[in-house]
């Protein structure tokens, strides 16, 4: 491991993906671009360069390029991962041979079945390659059971390319969770499979970058969850206001026409009869005010917390801050983020934003708001 002391801003986990710009750079090309890097940012190196691999140049290179300055870099190389990442005043490199991970998941049927997925669908003549499914599996396999039963009823969508307006900057739009009322599913898109020179989490434990997105993705659905009770609560009454509602049309219709045959022809029996089926109209009628009260209510309390998960709400005050710059954009998106990097690399997370780590090591994200 190499030290290298720079001055930087606050730590984030920034590792999006980067365009190498060479192929087998020799050494010094790397050493003096690095050197030059260094000096426009006003940094020093601690030790000789000689020192450092050249995979592990490849890295500070990157890092100290100015448009990747802030975060961590974790790169997939040929034959060898490096990690840089910031500690207080010091740049650390760090590097261990391997190549990229496999990449062959198995079918999306045996997915389903082993974790007890909602249903699948392929749209847009995509099917679940096993570049895709390698990636879910990889997300499922680091969540607790806990967890995976937040994913139960969503449907999993396979689909070329989701919305540009819901693009990620900087990053893979492999996946997105989209609720529409009842309907609620994480979309999986053509860039889950794209080739990458990342890798996410630690150097022994690396995944694949597609498995962070959609970690990122089963963040929003726990955050969500209560909010898909509401949505469903609100669903079932509003189904059966609809059913009560033609219920008393048709009673009302029937009441009107037993009342011109008995104005035609009236008798006693009749005529009590009209008052029972009066009687009973007017308390379904009562009772359905009620429910328009109860289901105006309920309407309103949902829409209060669309805009931003309450759960979101709740870990932004509890742990400020955002461990990427893509997390500051708001609550929900903070939210994600830390919940996927404490899955895929904890010890970035401890780094960026400490207070995340323990607040989903104690459960909190798993009580609900
Ligand atoms: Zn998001």
């Amino acid at each position: 491991m190499l030290f290298v002391t720079v001055a930087l801003a606050a730590p984030v986990y920034n590792n999006d993906e980067i365009t190498l710009g060479f192929d087998d750079p020799p050494r010094a090309a790397l050493e003096a671009g690095l050197k030059q890097g260094l000096a426009a940012h006003g940094l020093s190196l601690e030790r000789p360069l000689g020192a450092v691999s050249v995979p592990e140049l490849v890295g500070l290179f990157v890092a100290t390029s100015s448009d990747v300055r802030e975060g961590e870099i974790d790169l997939q190389l040929r034959d060898t991962r490096v990690s840089v990442w910031e500690d207080g005043r010091t740049l650390k490199v760090a590097s261990a041979p391997g190549g990229p991970s496999s990449t062959a998941g198995p079918d999306m049927a045996t997915l389903v079945e082993r974790y007890g997925l909602g249903p699948p669908s392929t749209e847009g003549g995509r099917s679940w390659e096993p570049q895709v499914t390698f990636a879910i599996e990889q997300a499922l396999g680091v969540l607790s059971d806990a967890e995976r039963a937040h994913l139960a009823g969503i449907r999993w969508v396979r689909r070329p390319r989701g919305e540009a307006r819901l693009r990620p900057p900087g990053g893979l739009h492999a996946a997105t969770y989209v609720a529409e009322g009842l309907d609620v599913r994480i979309e999986v898109y053509d860039d889950a499979a794209s080739p990458t020179t990342r890798f996410v989490g630690t150097l022994d434990r690396p995944f694949t970058p597609a498995t962070g997105v959609i970690l990122h993705e089963i963040g929003h659905a726990i955050a969500d969850s209560a909010l898909r009770e509401l949505t469903v609560g609100f669903e079932t009454q509003r189904a059966e206001h609809e059913r009560l509602r033609q219920e008393h049309e048709r009673g009302v219709d029937a009441l009107n026409a037993s009342i011109t045959r008995y104005n035609a022809r009236p008798t006693d029996a009749g005529r009590a009869a009209i008052e029972r089926e009066g009687e009973r109209i007017r308390a379904l009628g009562a009772d359905l005010d009620a429910r328009a009260h109860t289901l105006e209510t309920a309407r309103v309390a949902l829409e209060a917390s669309s805009a931003v998960s309450p759960l979101a709400l709740l870990f932004a005050r509890e742990v400020p801050g955002a461990c990427t710059s893509y997390g500051r954009t708001s609550p929900d998106e903070a939210f994600a983020e830390a919940f996927a990097l404490y899955h895929v690399d904890r010890p970035a997370l401890e780094r960026a934003q400490p207070a995340a780590v323990a607040w989903f090591a104690s459960g909190k994200h798993l009580e609900g708001p």
